[in-house]
């Protein structure tokens, strides 16, 4: 069964007597090589654990279940479970679980499934909340070697982003924190039913298998990259002194003995100067 094809998925839908839900961020892909192409490039290890949000009909699923160990597919529509248990009943590696993703404790599943095996993520993620699964997926605990995800282009190049440039944000920094994210290919918005209004693309983020940076106080390293993007036209003096309660004056000696103009923009600074700042600011 084809599970891209557009009569293929709207004579399965309408079996199971349901319709695509806007409000769960359900656009179907409808390009049979595009699957193949995100199940393929998502990791290096085929002897994975693959954690996928958002099966849907299960293509992307199909895809991961004949390459990898095991998959645990999340989904939110108990409508589309019945599908499911149809699309994949080949299958004998793969587990879905009808969940809110953002309500499931990833720890607690990846001991369940995971028997040691490499994790990694691997999604066509609903756009109504992809950066709090992100976020939600980097701050979990659980040691994920790779997460690749589909996502709107103009995201994607907020991840991928270099300090300084307009699409550099907060996600941007903290993501550094993490791993390193590289576009793997673009995917245009007629691959999907229904079409959405913008095109996407897939991502995949390389987490560090040791940290990278360890900062005194993490904390605080998390509450400056907030506080400068949240007033990213200020300078970033202006934007820590008035978002933390630091005094003023440290907070200008803690820039400038980094080298950096008093007057710099928070969006000029990568993760590693939140870190150095975030550790001369704790001292
Ligand atoms: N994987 C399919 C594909 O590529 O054709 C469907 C992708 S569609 C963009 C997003 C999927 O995520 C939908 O199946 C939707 O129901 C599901 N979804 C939305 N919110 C979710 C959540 N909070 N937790 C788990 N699944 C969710």
């Amino acid at each position: 069964m084809d599970l891209c094809n557009i009569s293929v998925i709207r004579s399965l839908m309408a079996d199971a007597g349901i319709n695509f839900r806007k409000d769960y961020g359900q656009n179907f892909l409808t390009n049979r090589i595009i699957p193949e192409d995100i199940a393929e490039g998502c990791t290096d290890e085929s002897d994975s654990l693959i954690i996928e949000i958002g099966p849907g009909i299960g293509c992307l699923t199909a895809e991961l279940a004949s390459r990898y160990k095991h998959v645990v597919a999340i989904e939110i529509d108990k409508g589309l479970i019945p599908i499911l248990d149809k699309t994949l009943a080949e299958f004998g590696n793969v587990t879905v679980i009808n969940e809110d993703v953002m309500k499931v404790d990833l720890k607690e599943l990846v001991d369940k499934y995971s028997c040691g095996m490499p994790v990694s993520v691997c999604a066509n993620l609903p756009y109504y909340i992809t950066t709090p699964i992100l976020m939600y997926l980097l701050e979990s605990g659980v040691k994920f070697s790779s997460i690749t995800v589909m996502v709107q282009n103009e995201v994607a190049s907020r991840l991928i982003a270099a300090p300084g440039k307009s699409d550099y944000g907060a996600i941007t920094a903290v993501l550094g924190f993490f791993g390193e994210a590289r576009r793997l290919f673009k995917v245009s918005a007629g691959c999907f039913i229904p079409a959405p209004k913008v095109d996407s693309a897939v991502v995949r983020i390389d987490l560090f298998k040791t940290p990278k940076y360890t900062p005194k106080d993490e904390k605080l390293f998390r509450s400056l990259i907030k506080a400068a993007f949240e007033m990213r036209r200020k300078t970033l003096l202006n934007a820590l002194s008035a978002k933390l309660s630091l005094d003023k004056e440290k907070i200008r000696e803690a820039i400038t003995s980094l080298g950096f103009d008093e007057n710099i923009r928070g969006e000029r600074l990568s993760t590693e100067d939140f870190v150095n700042l975030s550790d001369v600011l704790s001292q």
